[in-house]
């Protein structure tokens, strides 16, 4: 199985990809996350990036597609994979269908969750990441459990540098400019498949599945 999800930030796409993945048994390619786990380990890349990421602006295609050409050198692909946050200009997606023409690799579907604008701020100023396992919490169901650790590995959560106000609403206009024409390339190539993001975790997760 080999997929791309789509989505604005905030609609659930992190939380999703990681089920779906765990699901399918392929890995999971999430370039925030790297990107962070760079950053953290103050290596060159994250050095590059630092400043990118946590205003809210995307990263240098040409830093982001290096990234990515990188962990497809190996092999861990051969079986599928999930991609969580690329491609995310018109750039990246061109280069990426390059490459995986290249590869001979095709691409099964592309999922892209829908949430609506107001929803999408609410979620991502309330929301938590466990520094450890990245799981994703509100801050409601933080304040109803009264713990600041993660229910999975036990580790602190935090509040994620780009998830302050302005930033947010810097990141959904980079997204409406920058990643929304991606819907309209893979509807084009006749693999999107819509998701509508509202409803509990378990609801999304199932009309994913329904469409794989
Ligand atoms: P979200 O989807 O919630 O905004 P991500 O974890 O996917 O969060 O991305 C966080 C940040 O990492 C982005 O705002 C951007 O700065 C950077 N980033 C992640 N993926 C890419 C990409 N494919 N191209 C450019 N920048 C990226
Ligand atoms: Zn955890």
């Amino acid at each position: 199985m080999r997929l791309i999800f789509l989505g604005a930030p905030g609609v659930g796409k992190g939380t999703q990809a990681k089920k779906i993945a765990s699901k399918f048994n392929i890995p999971h390619v999430s370039t925030g996350d790297i990107l962070r786990a760079e950053i953290k380990k103050g290596s060159i890349l994250g050095k590059k990036a630092a400043e990118f990421v946590h205003s809210g602006k995307l990263v240098p295609d040409e830093i982001i597609l290096e990234m990515i050409k990188e962990q497809f050198k190996t092999d861990r692909f051969k079986s599928g994979f999930l991609m969580d946050g690329f491609p995310r200009t018109l750039e990246q997606a061109e280069k990426f269908s390059k490459l995986l023409k290249e590869l001979d690799i095709k691409i099964d579907r592309v999922i892209n969750i829908v949430v609506d604008e107001e929803e999408i701020v609410k979620r991502l100023t309330n929301r938590l990441v466990c520094g450890e396992c990245k799981k994703i919490f509100s801050l409601s169901e933080v304040n109803k459990n009264g713990s600041f650790l993660c229910d999975v590995c036990g580790s602190e959560l935090s509040k994620r540098k780009d998830d302050s106000e302005e930033v947010i609403k810097h990141r959904i206009e980079v997204y409406k400019s920058q990643t929304q024409p991606l819907v309209e390339f893979y509807s084009k190539k006749k693999l999107l498949e819509n998701i509508d993001g509202h409803g509990t975790e378990d609801e999304i997760f199932e009309r994913i599945l329904a469409r794989l």
